[in-house]
């Protein structure tokens, strides 16, 4: 059975936060610093609970993606089984697995995830610049980052994608850098609109929108669309003469609810209908997991009867400001 909103829009894609915990603390994601906010390891979805809910989604709702995120999903112990678990399901239950990742404890896992079926792999970059990345980020670790892209070069993932969010006086002077990277070394360069999160610094000076973005690109290069589907929330384009493509994602000038396909679970086993949905409407599907009263056809129940409430749009860029209790480790992006 298809999982359709009161505004007729099928969902058909999860994103799942494996984990809060990221080893990186980059000013936009995890101003506070705290490399975590203090989930116990027990109140995150285990493996089990968390086959089970893909089990729910693919089979029961016949979704066709799953993306795993975080905090850093490479974090999570254990990731490596979970993956041959989900592996399993996938084999028998064909859908796409992806993961976004910064990419710091990935280059010895490249071949495992190969193996295991891995579909598409998102990896954050920021900035080619070893200081800045340094400063975003809070680590100096883009060597890591570098080695992974080239292995995994190397052991023909494709698409390979990188994920750059652009704040203007941060790395907006790198935006032809970071394109003549993609081109060299065939990626798909995502500019991802910065988004306003608790207290991330987001403001109207630091923050550019897409067609901006877009016209720093072509000032070098010329750009032709690619046709997506319209639920796709990159705007990708090839690069005339070129390799590589680059892509834009304008999730705060011209938001896509309106073909919306996506589903969110947080790190401690949460219902995300939006990405900006306010805590209060989060549903727990951890508690039904783990009560006897509940088996799966009831949880699908649960999930069926929520999104029913899914509003058409995200509120407008005021009301996001104001919004106080999302934070992008928990929910994942
Ligand atoms: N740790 C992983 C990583 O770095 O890719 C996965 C989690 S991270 C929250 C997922 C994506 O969200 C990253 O590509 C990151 O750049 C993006 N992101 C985080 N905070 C953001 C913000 N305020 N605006 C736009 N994108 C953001």
């Amino acid at each position: 059975m298809k999982l359709i909103d009161t505004h007729n829009r099928t969902h058909n894609y999860l994103r799942i936060s494996l984990t809060d915990k990221c080893n990186l603390n980059c000013t936009y994601c995890n101003p506070s610093g705290n490399s975590f906010y203090g989930i116990q390891n027990s109140a995150l979805l285990s493996n089990e609970e968390l086959l089970r809910l893909i089990k729910i989604f693919v089979v029961d709702f016949e979704f066709t993606k799953i993306r795993l995120t975080g905090g850093e999903p490479l974090a999570r112990n254990n990731i490596l089984d979970l993956l041959e678990s989900i592996g399993k399901l996938k084999s028998t239950n064909p859908f796409e697995l992806g993961i976004t990742t910064n990419g710091t404890f990935l280059l010895d896992k490249l071949e495992s995830l190969k193996g295991l079926g891995l579909d598409k792999l998102n990896i954050s970059l920021d900035t080619l610049d070893r200081l800045k990345y340094k400063s975003i980020t809070g680590a100096d670790k883009i060597d890591e980052v570098f080695s992974s892209i080239h292995k995994a070069i190397t052991l023909s993932f494709s698409p390979i994608k990188i994920n750059t969010v652009i704040m203007k006086g941060v790395n907006d002077d790198e935006i032809i850098e970071m394109v003549t990277f993609a081109i060299e070394k065939n990626l798909n360069i995502r500019f991802i609109e910065f988004m306003p999160f608790q207290s991330n610094g987001w403001n109207d000076d630091n923050y550019i929108n897409y067609e901006e973005i877009k016209k720093i690109v072509e000032k070098k290069y010329r750009l032709i669309p690619i046709h997506s589907h319209p639920s796709e929330v990159a705007k990708s384009y090839a690069i005339k003469g070129n390799g590589g493509t680059v892509s834009f994602i304008s999730s705060i000038s011209n938001h896509f609810c309106g073909d919306c396909n996506r589903l969110r679970i947080t790190a401690d086993g949460k219902l995300k209908l939006c990405l900006f949905s306010p805590k209060k409407n989060e549903i727990s599907l951890k508690s039904l997991l783990r009560s006897a009263k509940y088996n799966d056809a009831d949880i699908a129940n649960v999930i069926s009867d929520s999104i029913l409430n899914k509003k058409l749009k995200h509120p407008e860029i005021d009301e996001l400001l104001k919004l106080e209790s999302n934070n992008m480790l928990q929910i994942g992006g």
